[in-house]
């Protein structure tokens, strides 16, 4: 049985496009870029800025990207939810409240935790999806 190590990049693309377009976020604009976090969604410009880390993906790396590519979704769709103007202040706010209880500004963001739970609740079957579609 042969076993893919490596995601090509042309199967690691499809992915990401149908998942945007399967949360109506399909505008997003997406960007591989140098950065320490693994994943950010820039609201001010609507764009999925995505570690180079993830240029090419290992299949061991697959569930951590998926729920990676799922949680920057959620904050798309927030974005689109409420307007990107909107919800960027009601994520600073959110933030700063956070800091005032002496809790952690992400950790403690529940904008943070919907966006994890969703990605957690919904990588595998999508996972099951691409393999059955032979993305994987
Ligand atoms: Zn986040």
């Amino acid at each position: 049985m042969l076993i893919r190590e490596f995601i090509s990049e042309t199967n690691k693309n499809k992915m990401i496009s149908d998942l945007l377009k399967y949360y109506k976020v399909g505008s997003v604009k997406v960007k591989q870029k140098s950065m320490k976090d693994h994943a950010h969604y820039n609201v001010d410009t609507g764009t999925l800025e995505l570690s180079t880390r993830y240029k090419t993906i290992k299949n061991r790396q697959l569930e951590e990207f998926l729920i990676t590519i799922l949680h920057e979704i959620y904050h798309a769709m927030d974005a689109k939810k409420y307007g990107w103007k909107k919800f960027k202040e009601m994520y600073e706010y959110e933030m700063n409240l956070q800091i005032a209880k002496g809790k952690h500004q992400y950790k403690d963001n529940k904008y943070e935790i919907n966006a994890e739970n969703f990605g957690q609740k919904n990588w595998s079957k999508w996972k099951k999806r691409f393999k059955k579609e032979g993305l994987i």
